[in-house]
C-alpha cells in the first residue's frame, strides 16, 4: 500500500508537468492572464487528489505498523501536508491577482482575535520554550475583515516564533490611532530571532523568496506567507513595512486605514 501511494504522489507530479507543458502553449498577449489562470486552476484541481490521499494515509495510520513503515508514512503526511498548504496559498494568491478577492466588512473585537491566534500558536512557542506577549487595549473593536486580519496575525506570528530561537521572545502589538481624520488599525510583531540580513530586506514580500531555503523548507514554509501578508494588507490600502537586524531580530509593522 505504501508503494502504491509513493506511486501516486509520483503521478501526481507527472500529471502537474504535463499540465503545465499543455498550458504553455498560449499567445504572449494573453501570457500573464493564462498563467494566473492556469496556477488557480491546477491548484484547485491538486486539493481534491491531495485529501484523498491525506485520507488514505490516515486510515493506514489505524492499523498496527513497525517503526519502519511508520517512518515512511510521517514523512508521507508531512510532504501531503506542505503540498495542501502550498496550492493554498497559490489559489489564495491568484485569486487576490485576478481581483476576485474582496475584503468582508464586519464589526468584531480585534483583541479576542489577536488572542485566538496567539492562544493557536502557543503549542508552537511553547515547543521552542518563546515567550509571547499580547499587549492591546482589553477591547478593541473595529469595522474590518476578521478572517484576514487573523491570516494575516497567524503569518506574522508563524514566521516569528520559525526564526526565533529557543528562549526566544515576541510580542505583538495592536492599537486603534487616529490619523488625518480617520483612524488607523496598527499591528507589530515583534521578535528578538535571527533578523534578516540588510541585502534580503528589499525581497522578503517577493513570491518564493526565503533567506535560507533549507531552514524554510525544513519548517514547512515555501517563501509565499509575506507575499500573502502584503496582498492582504494591499487589499485594505494598508502598509507593511519591516525593521530588521540580522542577529538580533525583526519587527513588522502593519498600518491599515479603518472606514470611518
Ligand atoms: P517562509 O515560508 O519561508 O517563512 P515567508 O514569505 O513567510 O516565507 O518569509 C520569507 C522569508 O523572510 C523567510 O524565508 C525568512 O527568510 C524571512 N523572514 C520572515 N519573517 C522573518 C522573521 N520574523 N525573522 C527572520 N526572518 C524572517
Amino acid at each position: 500500500v505504501l508503494v502504491g501511494l509513493a506511486l501516486a504522489f509520483f503521478a501526481l507530479a507527472l500529471w502537474l508537468s504535463h499540465y503545465m507543458s499543455r498550458k504553455a502553449i498560449v499567445p504572449v498577449a494573453h501570457a500573464y492572464q493564462r498563467q494566473r489562470e492556469f496556477v488557480a486552476d491546477a491548484s484547485h484541481e491538486l486539493r481534491t487528489p491531495l485529501s484523498v490521499l491525506t485520507t488514505s494515509m490516515e486510515a493506514l495510520e489505524l492499523e498496527d505498523r513497525d517503526p519502519f513503515e511508520r517512518k515512511v508514512l510521517d514523512g508521507m503526511k508531512a510532504e501531503a501536508r506542505a503540498m495542501t498548504k502550498l496550492t493554498g496559498e497559490l489559489l489564495q494568491l491568484a485569486r487576490s491577482d485576478s481581483g476576485d478577492d474582496r475584503l468582508a466588512f464586519a464589526r468584531f473585537d480585534a483583541t479576542a482575535a489577536a488572542l485566538g491566534v496567539v492562544e493557536k500558536l502557543r503549542p508552537m512557542a511553547q515547543a521552542k520554550s518563546l515567550v509571547v506577549e499580547l499587549d492591546t487595549p482589553s477591547e478593541l473593536v473595529i469595522d474590518w475583515d476578521r478572517e484576514k486580519m487573523t491570516q494575516l496575525l497567524v503569518l506574522l506570528l508563524e514566521n516569528a516564533i520559525k526564526y526565533t530561537p529557543e528562549g526566544g521572545r515576541v510580542v505583538v502589538r495592536l492599537a486603534v490611532v487616529p490619523e488625518k481624520g480617520g483612524r488607523v488599525l496598527t499591528i507589530e510583531v515583534q521578535d528578538n530571532g535571527i533578523g534578516i540580513a540588510a541585502e534580503a530586506l528589499p525581497r522578503i514580500f517577493d513570491r518564493f523568496y526565503r533567506q535560507d531555503k533549507a531552514r524554510s523548507r525544513q519548517s514547512g514554509g515555501h517563501g509565499l506567507g509575506l507575499a500573502i501578508a502584503k496582498q492582504i494588507v494591499e487589499l485594505g490600502r494598508g502598509t507593511i513595512r519591516v525593521n530588521s537586524e540580522e542577529g538580533a531580530g525583526s519587527t513588522f509593522q502593519v498600518r491599515i486605514p479603518l472606514q470611518a
